[in-house]
């Protein structure tokens, strides 16, 4: 029986395991998804220090003329006490001295010799940043479950701390099936055809963050299959495609129930790629995708992509939506729950028309897709549609207007 999308997802959120974990150095974690929390050891800033290029004064010097004999300097460990009708002048990120109640930028001053004539009006611990205004000492500033980048980074280096503690990469393994397949590398006869769905994992599979293997494609014989899966099963993941379907050498399923594949899936009422498998072999969870490209690509992002955030030990596994609308109408076949890849240009969705489930070309050319239910066969212009992002880095071939304005 073949269970819903929804079903398939929250399996995967239920059943897939997150992997163990090791400590690394901070510069080789981005994309890693941090095992515990990390507690503040200290404020950041460490100590009240300037904002500005300027000068620390008392706030009831406004509006008056003070001397000016002394400069702190950033790396600078003052020990002068700053007394009323005296400024001193500091530079950004200088500790601010004993006594100081603001600093007033350099622009904001008359200098005369050692003569600084203050404004009229200075607020109390103005352009000082204060010790822990950043991150307090003692808070939780990175949650286990949280997905490393270069701005994780700096927190932690910030901190002063060189290794985290992560959950280990994933070991994925892809092999494709069938006698039809040869590799890009060789030379091809007219009646064959490239494998490109092993390639588009494998490089789809790195950009996730994984160490991703790539073997042989299979025969379509028991023999050849079950050799195949013996020589992957050290993988976290194994991912194949083909041979999942009703084809008298279909044999992809056999194969892994052979060697032992307990199934999670058997099925998924999905459009296309319906005959998607998963199972699990001891610590190795199985997908077996459908052979047609585009099919098996749409399962992968829906289902390989929520497996391998949950692997990782990501808090936020769940795919999540972006609100837009259709840009044309669009018309699908209905009775079926079906996915739409589509271009996404920061205002409207439009679906990439042909889009068949052996093509290749539509995949390139897809920001997202949209997952329309059974009842739906007309979507007008403008319907709010939910796009589920595949590439997120967003800029455009045009120049556009990226100001926010009144
Ligand atoms: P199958 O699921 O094995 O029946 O394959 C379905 C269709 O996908 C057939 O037209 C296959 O030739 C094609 N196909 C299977 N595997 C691949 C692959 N790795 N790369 C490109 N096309 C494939
Ligand atoms: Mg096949």
């Amino acid at each position: 029986m073949p269970v819903s999308i929804i079903e398939a997802l929250d399996i995967i959120a239920s059943k897939i395991p997150t992997l163990d974990s090791e400590i690394i150095p901070i510069e080789d974690a981005v994309g890693r998804v941090v095992s515990e929390e990390y507690i503040a050891r200290f404020d950041l800033p460490r100590f009240n220090n300037s904002a500005m290029d300027g000068y620390a004064v008392k706030v009831p010097d406004a509006n008056t003329v003070v001397t000016c004999t002394e400069v702190i300097y950033a790396g600078d460990n003052p020990n002068m006490t700053l007394v009323q009708g005296h400024a001193v002048k500091i530079m950004t990120g200088a500790p601010i001295p004993k006594g100081c109640e603001a600093v007033v930028p350099i622009e904001n001053v008359k200098v005369e010799n050692q003569k600084i004539t203050l404004p009229s009006q200075i607020e109390n611990n103005a352009f000082i940043r204060m010790a822990g205004e950043d991150i307090k000492s003692g808070t939780v500033f990175l949650h286990a479950g949280e997905k490393i980048n270069a701005y994780t980074i700096a927190s932690l280096a910030s901190q002063g701390i060189t290794h985290v503690r992560v959950i280990r990469q994933i070991k994925v393994a892809i092999f494709g099936t069938g006698d039809e397949l040869k590799p890009h590398f060789e030379k091809i006869e007219a009646h064959q055809l490239y494998n490109s769905n092993s390639p588009m994992f494998l490089t789809r599979s790195k950009d996730l963050g994984c160490d991703v293997r790539f073997v042989r494609t299979s025969a379509d014989t028991l023999e050849a299959l079950e050799s195949s899966i013996r020589s992957t099963l050290d993988a976290d993941i194994i991912i194949t495609s083909g041979g999942v379907s009703v084809g008298d050498k279909d044999f992809t399923k056999e194969a892994f129930t052979n060697l032992g594949m307990q199934l999670l899936i058997n099925t998924i009422d999905i459009k296309p790629g319906k005959p998607t498998l998963i199972g699990t072999i001891g610590k190795t969870t199985v997908i077996n995708l459908p052979g047609n490209p585009l099919a098996s690509m749409v399962n992968y992002e829906l289902f390989i992509r929520a497996i391998i955030r949950k692997m990782a030990g990501q808090k936020e596994h769940y795919h999540a939506t972006i609100t837009t609308q259709l840009k044309n109408d669009f018309s699908v076949r209905g009775g079926k729950y079906t996915v739409v890849l589509g271009k996404f240009d920061g205002q409207s969705f439009e679906p990439l028309k042909p889009q068949m489930p052996g093509m290749v070309s539509p995949m390139q050319k897809a920001d997202g897709l949209i997952l329309i239910t059974p009842n739906v066969t007309v979507l007008s212009k403008g319907t709010a549609v939910k796009m589920l992002p595949i590439k997120w880095e967003f800029c455009s071939d045009k120049k556009e207007d990226v100001f926010t304005s009144m």
